[in-house]
């Protein structure tokens, strides 16, 4: 007989069963199913279905009220800027390449990456993203490596690890001697919980210097991040050489993908590569208009990402509720133009659903059933439950309800390789959110000492372009006269 769950540690071991939840599977052949149950054994999905019969000893959970959908994955995330989480909120793309390639960023040691990263990565499974790739561009040695992958090994969730270093080039770090010996030590036996990957970008130098990054990255038999399409940064140029150099492939995932002409982007479609959009961080750096709409036209798979919460919202709902946002107000910009009404919304709940789970997956190079919730594979679940919640009943609408009435603050349970790390609300990480606010809190000190008070503050408060308002001629009337009145 099925018991109830007591603690932690009753977990350990032991199947687990999801009772009466609504499952949003995000697999065709399953759908989404009202009153079902999930059961879990050992670190695999065993079974779905209405009123499963269940192993002697398994631990039962009430998801009634609730919804179970397969764990989040953010394809793009630069976890180690988490030590300053929500410090540019109101930066430009400028204040930012300044504040990371200029000022700030080079001052990062190696324990404030691992500060940063550690914060990052319980915030991951606190918030329902069971993968994460940490694109880590602030390894400036192989001694930040080693941090931000020591603190990746203290979280037991799923990572990529994508190695970057945007303080050097990537022909150089990635040819050193110590990023091979790196490597060798380090990531010699990845496993289904932390895989390997290269982060480097291509500006577009005719020369493409950056071929021998790609050589090594094929050497390793390791996947690409890239940004690709960024405004001001990389476009068509970057993606041409890649073409032409026979390293436009599907084992490259391009990132935000805003501004390419139709030429890149059905190059991108015939490579068989994804796109990793993080639209947050599009509609407000500028990168390029949020493309969901243009990656529709051209059959480019989506991924979703939070890119960095030094500046936005770090959780996969506000990417799946700002990428709806961003494509619905496209559609009602245009119809407007044409004096039309938008009659049909072509981008829906569940699409972004599929986004942020099985469509994440396939941008990191795993199978989409990674994204799903799929008989016989792992077991990467999210209930979200919150009967104390007002926002909470009725659910009507599954997919609709999680995308724009839940939030991470009603996640009930996180399940990640089978292992129960949060339940109830509450993290199962013992000591570890104490041992990442002493980490912060010495990171942050030591930043803001070396980075100096005044530019410090300056950079927290970017100056301001003052936007006159337009005169009203209704307000100038009656001002004119009253005043008109009170001078007669
Ligand atoms: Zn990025």
């Amino acid at each position: 007989m099925a018991q109830q769950a007591q603690s932690p540690s009753d977990f350990e071991g032991r199947p687990l069963v999801f009772r009466n939840a609504t499952v949003i599977s995000v697999d065709p052949t399953i759908g989404t199913l009202v009153g079902a149950d999930v059961l879990v054994v050992d670190q695999l999905i065993s079974a779905v279905g209405q009123r499963l019969i269940v192993p002697d000893g398994t631990l039962e959970i009430d998801a009634s009220g609730g919804v179970l959908m397969p764990g989040m994955i953010d394809t793009h995330r630069h976890m180690y800027q988490t030590a300053m989480r929500g410090f540019g909120a109101d930066w430009t793309l400028t204040d930012y390449f300044y504040f990371y390639y200029v000022n700030h960023g080079s001052k990062f040691r190696p324990q404030d990456v691992y500060a940063g990263n550690l914060l990052a990565a319980i915030e991951s499974v606190d918030s329902g993203v069971t993968t994460t790739l940490d694109w880590s561009h602030g390894l400036q040695t192989t001694d930040h490596a080693d941090a931000a992958l020591d603190a990746l090994e203290r979280v037991p969730a799923r990572f990529v690890f994508s190695y970057g270093n945007l303080a050097g080039a990537p022909q150089d770090w990635s040819t050193d001697p110590a990023f091979k010996a790196f490597v060798n030590r380090r990531l010699g036996h990845t496993t289904d919980m932390l895989s390997f990957g290269m982060s480097f970008d291509v500006p577009g130098d005719p020369e493409f210097p950056e071929r021998a990054a790609f050589e090594v990255a094929r050497e390793l038999g390791v996947p690409i991040s890239t940004h690709s399409g960024a405004w001001g940064a990389t476009g068509d140029a970057g993606i041409l050489l890649m073409a032409e150099h026979g390293f436009l492939t599907d084992q490259v995932t391009h990132v935000h993908v805003g501004s390419l002409s139709p030429d890149s982007y059905h190059r991108i479609a015939a490579s068989g590569a994804s796109a990793s959009l993080a639209t947050e961080s599009e509609q407000n750096a500028g990168q390029g208009y949020p493309p969901s709409f243009r990656l529709r036209e051209y059959g480019i798979p989506i991924s979703l990402s939070i890119d960095t919460s030094v500046w936005w919202s770090a959780d996969m709902f506000s990417a799946m509720r700002s990428t709806l946002n961003a494509d619905r107000a496209r559609e009602h910009l245009i119809a407007h133009e044409k004096k039309e009404t938008v009659t049909s919304n072509i981008l829906r709940a569940d699409d972004v659903i599929r986004f942020a789970t099985a469509g994440g997956a396939r941008a990191i190079h795993q199978d989409e059933s990674l994204g799903r919730i799929t008989v016989g594979r792992k077991a990467d679940l999210v209930l979200i439950k919150n009967d104390a919640s007002p926002t909470m009943f009725p659910i009507l609408n599954p997919e609709g309800h999680v995308v724009f009435q839940a939030g991470k603050g009603d996640i009930h349970t996180v399940v990640i390789n089978g292992k129960v790390l949060k339940y109830d609300g509450k993290l199962l990480l013992h000591d570890l959110v104490a041992e990442a606010q002493a980490a912060i809190a010495e990171t942050v000190d030591y930043l803001e000492s070396a980075v100096g008070a005044a530019d410090w503050e300056a950079s927290r408060h970017p100056s301001k372009v003052e936007v006159p308002i337009t005169i009203n001629p209704y307000q100038w009337t009656e001002f004119s006269e009253s005043e008109a009145g009170r001078i007669s």
